[in-house]
């Protein structure tokens, strides 16, 4: 196994300078960092980010700097004090996070960062690409980096790339707001794997593709050309080891006991939190409140401790969020305060997670209520410290936890009575049943830890590209041209073998507008001149079509049964046209092409999601339709071809193997259907594929400006 190269918008250490003019690197203690260093120090790997911000080092100490980070394997990627700002306060923070936890009113009227944010993916990508090395595992993370997988993948082809994403996907119809939705699923494509925390994050992913791109992704996978995406379900874990050990610790212990010792409330609810809105906190402080209104006989006896970490203190609003949850809490203390007690103790700072584990275990009920949370470590935190097996574990739905934590009360954020009502069960809820819901918590949580989360990513990225996993296809070097005529060598007699529509013109949005150009005319008509080679366009059109554009020319035409006159029984045609209409009836935009020997109908023009869907649908029903008829039913560009036994193009190319028994073979086709005509070439036949879809064909050329430059080649 290679190194792993992991990037993250941040390294898992950060730069402080010192009164000394010296500095310090201070370890990170994020879910991230933690889970990562296991890999990070096993796989001998590099982990490149920013170190935080350099300005102001004198030159000596920036190269002491860079040892330092060296010798712990540590790429800086410096970014200017600008960058940081149109990349990660003003897009990254400013727009992907509201957008991706569905927080519209959030969004800039205007956003002018897109050109930071991909600056920066760019000096990312960079990086990455002057320290790889041949074999390593490229691990990206998080929605700051989004457009890196493209970046890397089209300087180094072949390298393994995953790419995580720590937030929320959102749905299609959010997603889709954004601006920049198209590049931003573009530069995703780039990886080999991506990595959600839950399925409908990976299904809403999935949604986005086929609504903005027209990619009909297949349960787990998209089909890019000379490889397989894969995508799926990687719910990121804690170090429950570390949580379990800690809340074992006699210090830790007696610190728990103090704080509800020196709480005089009989029970105590805490939350803890990065002070951002995502977070829900206004409306927890209002649960509360509600709480206290519903059950008078709590004030007093309840105390709810608020730790709320000060967090991207430069984005837009931050000030004027914190200064709304200030004034709540003073409301609500104001209001149910007695003479020895205030319900709400707020602290607007952080703690280290020793600090965290003894509230963790001081805690009667924990209330995690994210109006959004990519996963919300916070809420597996608190349980892997209940070595006990007490506390409860109120937990919003709408974090992505919620799907692994069924056992927790699950509450919806946003309806503040139902949160107090839960709480209020929380509160009551009996020894045992706590017990039975911590004990399926627990087990849980320490088995899906975070190292499991990051082997089995990398194992996954692995699988799929190792040499079985990826898609036994042609690649497509820049010399494709040069290394085809190689193989074809100097050959005494040539069939050349073509496909027309995708090979060498491109698709019209009618088939009957792409009808051929001077220059093609040209070129094939030269391409006859040449005593030594014969021509041949395979085409499902129609015979007079092709009779009608090549007119007089010595290029040989095969259009389904037409020249080699097959005796073809077409009673099928009637059976299969009436659910060919229907299907038109359904899909505005779609209609049926009648060819000399076959049924096609394209769904060019339409919807792509809905034309994904329809088109599945008819697949279906033509199967079972026709399960006893000699026919084959074939996906082709955007349509689906009904077309009998025998006159698949592999048929033609056998009769020109009889003809030219002593020629070589050179065959292009884009679809499907020229896949039996390059199965019938004779063995040293050079099949090639046109286009990115998969192919038997052991050659590949991007499309057909590249198919027409090959043909041309053949005259020189
Ligand atoms: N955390 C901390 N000190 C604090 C509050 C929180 O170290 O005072 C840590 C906490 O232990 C957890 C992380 O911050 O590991 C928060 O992760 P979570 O997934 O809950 O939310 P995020 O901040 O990633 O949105």
């Amino acid at each position: 196994m290679g190194r792993l190269v992991t990037v993250s918008n941040r390294l898992p250490v950060t730069f402080r300078s010192d009164a000394e003019g010296g500095f310090t690197l201070v370890q990170s203690t994020g879910g991230l960092a933690t889970g990562l260093s296991g890999p990070h120090g096993d796989m001998g790997g590099l982990w490149i980010g920013w170190p935080g911000d350099l300005d102001g080092l004198p030159a000596p100490q920036r190269v002491a700097l860079d040892d330092a980070l060296a010798a712990m394997r540590t790429v800086p990627v410096s970014l200017t004090a600008e960058e940081v700002e149109g990349f990660y306060a003003g897009f990254s923070n400013g727009v992907l996070w509201p957008l991706f936890h569905y927080l519209l009113e959030r969004l800039p009227y205007h956003s002018r960062d897109w050109d930071a944010y991909r600056h920066v993916n760019e000096k990312y990508a960079d990086a990455v690409c002057a320290s790889y090395a041949r074999g390593d595992v490229v691990w990206v993370h998080d929605y700051h980096l989004m457009l890196v997988p493209a970046l890397v993948r089209a300087r180094i082809p072949n390298a393994r790339i995953g790419f995580f994403l720590h937030i929320p996907f959102p749905a299609a119809d959010v997603f889709r707001i954004v601006p920049w939705r198209n590049e931003l699923l573009r530069g995703l494509l780039g990886a080999d794997l991506i990595g959600f925390h839950t399925s409908a994050y990976a299904h809403n992913f999935a949604a986005s593709l086929v609504s903005l791109i027209g990619i009909v992704p297949d349960i787990d996978r998209v089909r890019l050309g000379d490889r397989t995406l894969r995508y799926g379900v990687f719910p990121m874990g804690i170090d429950a080891r570390f949580f379990s050990e800690a809340a074992a610790d006699p210090d830790v212990v007696e610190q728990a006991r103090a704080m509800r010792r020196e709480n005089n409330a009989q029970h105590l609810l805490f939350g803890i939190d990065r002070l951002d809105y995502t977070k829900g906190i206004p409306r927890r402080l209002m649960a509360i409140e509600r709480l206290l209104e519903m059950r008078p006989e709590l004030v007093g006896k309840i105390r709810f401790v608020q730790v709320a970490v000060p967090s991207r203190e430069d984005i837009a609003g931050y000030d004027t969020f914190v200064g709304k949850v200030h004034q709540m809490v003073g409301r609500i203390n104001g209001i149910y305060s007695t003479p020895v007690s205030a319900p709400v103790h707020f602290i607007h700072k952080g703690f280290s997670q020793r600090e965290l584990v003894a509230m963790y275990l001081a805690a009667d009920v924990m209330v995690v209520t994210p109006l959004r949370d990519g996963m919300n470590l916070v809420a597996k935190e608190f349980v892997a410290s209940r070595v006990d097996e007490d506390g409860v574990l109120v937990l919003s739905e709408l974090a992505g936890a919620a799907a692994e934590m069924g056992e927790a009360v699950i509450v919806n954020p946003y309806d503040i009575d139902a949160v107090a009502r839960a709480l209020a069960d929380a509160l009551e809820m009996p020894r045992v049943n706590r017990q039975k819901r911590m004990r399926a918590l627990r087990e849980r949580v320490i088995r899906f830890d975070v190292h499991r989360w990051a082997t089995s990513f990398i194992a996954s990225l692995n699988e799929v590209t190792s040499e079985g996993g990826r898609d036994s296809m042609a690649p497509q070097p820049p010399d494709a041209d040069d290394r085809i005529l190689e193989a074809l060598g100097p050959a005494h007699g040539l069939v050349v073998v073509l496909d027309y529509d995708g090979t060498l013109v491109p698709f019209g949005s009618r088939p009957e507008l792409a009808e051929p150009d001077r220059e093609l005319l040209d070129l094939l008509y030269d391409l006859c001149e040449r005593a030594d080679l014969s021509v041949h366009i395979v085409s499902g059109r129609k015979r007079e079509t092709l009779a009608e554009w090549f007119d007089d020319s010595d290029i040989g035409l095969h259009s389904g049964g037409w020249k080699r006159n097959l005796e073809v029984d077409a009673s099928w045609k009637g059976r299969v046209r009436p659910i060919l209409e229907r299907a038109t009836d359904r899909l505005s935009g779609s209609f049926i092409e009648e060819k000399s020997a076959s049924l096609a109908w394209h769904f060019r023009l339409c919807d792509t999601e809905h034309a994904a869907w329809q088109s599945r649908e008819l697949q279906l029903h033509l199967t079972q339709a026709l399960s006893n008829v000699p026919v084959s039913i074939l996906l082709g560009d955007k349509v689906i071809e009904i077309q009998p036994h025998g006159v698949d193009k592999g048929r033609v190319v056998r009769t020109l193997r009889q003809e030219h028994p002593s020629a070589a073979f050179l065959a292009l086709g884009d679809d499907e259907t020229d896949e039996s005509m390059f199965e019938a070439l004779p063995d040293d036949g050079i099949a090639v594929h046109v286009g990115p879809k998969s192919s038997r064909a052991p050659y590949r050329l991007p499309d057909h400006k590249a198919a027409r430059a090959l043909l041309r080649r053949l005259l020189t």
